[in-house]
């Protein structure tokens, strides 16, 4: 059949990313997706699966947007791609970038593009020492970011990341990056973390010395190191810090952004102004590859001035493609009112998830912002976690596979939730009693 044979060409020749090599290339792709609709996703059979994780925390519209399709369609038919170095431009760019400073916060009003969100934090690592040099301040060049962030894999992101796994991969992070524990809500560091925030980060500062550190990073809620949500005060302490010590804050709202926290950034949840404003995933619903870094005036103002050449671009810096599907991305959000269905839903997925905590003494730790969730699994026998050896949040994301929910675990005993945001009652319903039963046949198993 077609599917053998897709598996077996997968097995020799596709390296995937961020996937157990030696599983896919003995066992082949867990599936392959065919074609989708609203929150569902297909396999080649067509099999419906409920994409419960808006596949990577992008595909904020869901599948099948025909006019995502058709504007991208008239764009590539008008000119596909075209530069923007040397001062060259294109109009859907110019657009977008107007469009981000209506809709960013305080006076964000620039945007550098990229291609996705490592790219954007590189490019905002960048542009913060930049700054500095301009300001007379070159030895100001070190990063800070916390313990449990996840800011990407290109050299400078993997370095500012601060999940073991993904910062020591291939040995390959690079000097003058720095980790400060954040905010411990549920998050696996768990009692070992300093709940008392504000004086780690400045701890850290001070040890460092503010007068070499350039910027600090941090996603306003954690994705990838556990959604993680901070308690109020967090993100207002670190503005603060920042603002003390003279460093440049970047927000980074790679998944935060366009929505998916119910807010269009994740910052607005805080009223919290950063610097600089790392945007990538949901600015296409994952119909295109786009990132930006968008920039106060401040930061602007120090690079428009400089005589020189900016040394920094990407051949898709500002696609018009890409841009113009983004353009259409945001004109969705506003007319249908998807912050609204995000407001809304927010409260049935709370709902789903309380009902489930109450009916499995194994599930702990719900939260919630926006469509952006997790719950964590527990052994009441041993009154902390499952062991990690029982993978107890992979098994119960397997049985919801079987089950054909997508979902997604984060270390042994975390399972994250971000369904597109055009979700509604119904499917949130529905994916709630696949859960549950997941979780009985999770229990059932154990014995
Ligand atoms: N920053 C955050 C918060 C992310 O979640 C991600 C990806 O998941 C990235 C950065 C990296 O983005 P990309 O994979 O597009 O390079």
């Amino acid at each position: 059949s077609k599917t053998k044979e897709l598996i077996e060409l997968d097995k020799m020749h596709y390296i995937h990313p961020t996937s157990a090599p030696k599983d896919v290339a003995e066992n082949g792709p867990g599936i392959i997706f065919s074609d989708g609709n609203g929150i569902y996703v297909n396999n080649l059979e067509g099999e419906p699966y409920i994409d419960g994780m808006s596949m990577l925390w992008n595909v904020n519209l869901g599948h099948g947007q025909e006019e995502l399709a058709e504007v991208a369609k008239e764009q590539m038919l008008k000119i596909a791609y075209s530069s923007s170095f040397k001062g060259f431009s294109n109009e859907p760019a110019i657009k977008l970038a107007e469009k981000l400073a209506t809709m960013a916060p305080g006076d964000l009003n620039a945007v550098f593009f990229t291609s996705g969100g490592s790219e954007s934090n590189d490019t905002a690592f960048k542009l913060s020492r930049f700054y500095w040099e301009q300001k007379g301040k070159s030895e100001k060049r070190k990063i800070i970011s916390t313990k449990n962030g996840y800011h990407g894999v290109t050299f400078a992101a993997q370095s500012a990341t601060g999940i073991p796994a993904t910062h020591e991969f291939a040995g390959s992070s690079v000097e003058g990056f720095y980790h400060a524990t954040p905010h411990l809500i549920n998050c696996e560091l768990g009692d070992k973390g300093d709940p008392n925030y504000e004086q780690s980060i400045r701890s850290l500062i001070e040890k460092e010395g503010a007068d070499t550190i350039a910027a600090v990073i941090i996603e306003p809620v954690q994705g990838a190191g556990g959604v993680n949500i901070p308690p109020e005060g967090y993100l207002q302490a670190v503005r603060k810090l920042c603002d003390e010590f003279d460093i440049l804050f970047i927000a980074d709202e790679v998944i935060c952004g366009f929505g998916r926290t119910g807010k269009m950034f994740g910052v607005d949840n805080w009223d919290v102004v950063p610097d600089l404003m790392c945007i990538a995933k949901g600015i296409t619903s994952g119909y295109a590859q786009l990132g930006g870094v968008m920039i106060n005036t401040n930061v602007r103002e120090e690079i428009v001035n400089f005589e020189g050449v900016l040394a920094h671009g990407f051949t898709y810096s500002g696609h018009p493609t890409a841009c113009a599907v983004a353009l259409k991305n945001i004109e969705i959000m506003e007319r249908d009112g998807i912050l609204e269905n995000v407001q809304n839903m927010e409260k049935e997925l709370e709902k789903g998830l309380a009902y489930l905590q109450d009916k499995h003494d194994i599930v702990r730790n719900c939260r919630t912002i926006g469509l952006l969730s997790a719950f964590e699994l527990y052994n009441p026998e041993r009154g902390e976690h499952f062991d990690p050896s029982v993978n107890a949040a992979s098994a119960v994301v397997d049985e919801c596979f079987d089950r054909k929910l997508i979902l997604r675990h984060i270390g042994s005993f975390r399972v994250a939730i971000a369904p597109p945001l055009i979700i509604n009652k119904q499917e949130i319903e529905r994916m709630i009693q696949v859960i549950d039963e997941s979780i009985t046949a999770f229990k059932k198993k154990l014995g």
